[in-house]
C-alpha cells in the first residue's frame, strides 16, 4: 500500500538511539562547553571527537551524501527524520557530519570534483580535518546573481580572481573557500595571498579577493558552470535547513505546551484560556503541515532529483521561515517575561526567523519561483468567462439532458426553479 507514513523499525531504532545520544551526550556538551565542537581551540574541539566516533560506529556519519557520492546513501527522507532530532541541539550537526556550510560544499565537490579534487578536499572535509565556506553574495546584491562581478582571468597555469564578497559564513575560519565567479566556481585556500578578510560582520565575513592566484585545477566543474553548481548546492542546503527548522519549532511547541499547563492566571491554568488554546491549536496544525511538506519534498528528491523537486524546496524555504517566526513568537509570548530573555532557547529561535527568510535566498524570490512553476500547469481561459463560470457550464450540461428536458415539462420547470434557488447576486 502506498502513502505509508510509518518509519521502518530498523531505522526507528537508529532514531531512538540518536534521540537518547543527543539528550545524554550532545546537550550536556552544548551546555557546559558551548561551541566546543567547532572551536579553534584544539582542546575544546577534541571534546567532540569521541562523540563523532560513536556516530561513525553507528553508521550515521555524513548521512546527507548519497552512495554514488561517497556517503551511506540513506537518502533525504531518512535524513529529514534524523534532522528532526539533530536540529534541537546546536552542535549535533557537526557531531553527525551534517553541518552547513560544509555539507553543501561537499555535495558540490562530490558531484563535480575530479578524482584529484575529491582526494585533496572532499576526504578531509568528510573527516572534518578541514572546514570550508561558500562565497557567493556580494555587497551590491545577493538575490540577483546577474549583479555579481567577481571574476577569474586565466593566466598560464593559474586563475587570477578579483572581486568582493560578503556574508561568507565562517569564511574567517575556513581552510578553503568556494568562490562563485561570473565564469566558474573556484576553490580558494583561505591563506592564499590576496584573500583579505574584513573586520565585520564577524561571523559572516566580508572578503576582498585581490588578484588571488590559484592553480588551474582549482576550477570546480566546467568553466561558466557556477550557476549550475550553485543551484545544486543551495537546493540541498535549503531542504536541510527546513528539516532542522522542523526540530526547532517542535522544541518551541513542547516548551509552549509545558508552560501552558504550568502557569495559572485569573483562576485557571493558562492552557484553559481560549486564546492560549488557539495558539496551541494553530501551532500544532502549522508544524504538522510544515513537517509533511518537508518529508514529502525529501521523498520527492529521493525518487527523482533536487532539480525535479525545486518547486517544493522553494515552498519549504519560505514556509519554514513563516512557521518558525509564528510558532517561536507564540511560545515566547506564552512564556511571558522569561521568554524575552536568553535563559531559554526561545529568544534566539525567534531572532533567527528573519535570517531563515533571507539566507539561501529571500522569501520573495522563492515565492516567485513557486508561482512561476505552478503557473506552467495553467492556461488563460478562452473568451470572457472563467472555466468554472456556472451559467456557461450549465448551458453545456443541459445539452446532455436535452431530450429529457424536452420530454418532461414538469421536470424542466423543477430544474429551472432549483437553479434559480441557487442564485446569489
Ligand atoms: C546568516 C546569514 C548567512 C549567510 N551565509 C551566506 C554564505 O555563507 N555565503 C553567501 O554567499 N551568502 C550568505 N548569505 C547571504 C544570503 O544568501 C543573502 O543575504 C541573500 O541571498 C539575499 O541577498 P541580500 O542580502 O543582498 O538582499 P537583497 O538581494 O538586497 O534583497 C533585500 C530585499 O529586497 C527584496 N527583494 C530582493 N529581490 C527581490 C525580488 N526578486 N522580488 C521581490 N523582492 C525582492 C526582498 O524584500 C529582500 O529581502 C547569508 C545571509 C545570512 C543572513
Amino acid at each position: 500500500m502506498a502513502w505509508d507514513f510509518s518509519t521502518e523499525p530498523e531505522f526507528q531504532a537508529q532514531l531512538d538511539w540518536v534521540a537518547e545520544f543527543c539528550a545524554n551526550e550532545v546537550e550536556p556538551l552544548d551546555l557546559v562547553f558551548p561551541g566546543a565542537a567547532w572551536s579553534l581551540n584544539p582542546k575544546a574541539r577534541a571534546l567532540a571527537d569521541p562523540l563523532k566516533q560513536q556516530v561513525k560506529d553507528r553508521g550515521l556519519w555524513a548521512l546527507f551524501l548519497d552512495k554514488d557520492l561517497g556517503g551511506p546513501g540513506f537518502g533525504q527522507l531518512k535524513l529529514a527524520l534524523l534532522n528532526e532530532i539533530l536540529g534541537r541541539y546546536r552542535s549535533a550537526p557537526v557531531i553527525f557530519g551534517t553541518a552547513a556550510p560544509d555539507t553543501g560544499n561537499m555535495e558540490m565537490l562530490a558531484a563535480y570534483g575530479t578524482p584529484e579534487q575529491k582526494e585533496r578536499w572532499l576526504t578531509p572535509l568528510l573527516n572534518q580535518q578541514i572546514f570550508s565556506a561558500y562565497s557567493m553574495t556580494e555587497p551590491q546584491g545577493g538575490s540577483d546573481p546577474n549583479l555579481f562581478k567577481t571574476h577569474a582571468v586565466r593566466d598560464g597555469d593559474e586563475w587570477v580572481i578579483s572581486g568582493e564578497k560578503w556574508f561568507t559564513s565562517a569564511g574567517a575560519r575556513a581552510d578553503i573557500i568556494f568562490v562563485m565567479c561570473t565564469n566558474g566556481m573556484f576553490v580558494v585556500p583561505r591563506d592564499t595571498a590576496g584573500v583579505e578578510i574584513q573586520g565585520y560582520p564577524p561571523l559572516h565575513n566580508h572578503i576582498r579577493y585581490n588578484n588571488v592566484r590559484v592553480p588551474a585545477d582549482h576550477l570546480l566543474g566546467p568553466e561558466d558552470g557556477a550557476k549550475v553548481l550553485a543551484q545544486r548546492r543551495l537546493g540541498g542546503g535549503r531542504i536541510h535547513h527546513a528539516m532542522r527548522t522542523v526540530a526547532q519549532v517542535r522544541l518551541a511547541f513542547d516548551m509552549m505546551c509545558e508552560r501552558a499547563l504550568s502557569r495559572e492566571s485569573h483562576g485557571k491554568v493558562i492552557a484553559e484560556h481560549q486564546m492560549v488554546a488557539e495558539a496551541i491549536a494553530d501551532s500544532y496544525a502549522e508544524i504538522t503541515m510544515l513537517r509533511l511538506l518537508v518529508l514529502w519534498t525529501a521523498w520527492t528528491i529521493d525518487n527523482s532529483s533536487t532539480r525535479e523537486a525545486r518547486t517544493q524546496i522553494a515552498a519549504c524555504k519560505y514556509t519554514m521561515a513563516k512557521v518558525l517566526r509564528d510558532v517561536s513568537y507564540r511560545a515566547l509570548h506564552i512564556m511571558g517575561s522569561l521568554g524575552t530573555t536568553n535563559l531559554t532557547p526561545l529568544q534566539a529561535m525567534y531572532a533567527s526567523a528573519p535570517t531563515m527568510a533571507i539566507a539561501d535566498g529571500v522569501d520573495e524570490v522563492h515565492k516567485v519561483t513557486v508561482a512561476r512553476n505552478v503557473l506552467k500547469g495553467y492556461e488563460p481561459h478562452p473568451g470572457l468567462w472563467p472555466t468554472e463560470y456556472i451559467p456557461a457550464k450549465r448551458d453545456e450540461a443541459r445539452k446532455k439532458f436535452a431530450s429529457l428536458i424536452e420530454s418532461d415539462p414538469d421536470l424542466a420547470a423543477w430544474a429551472d426553479a432549483a437553479v434559480r434557488a441557487t442564485w446569489r447576486g
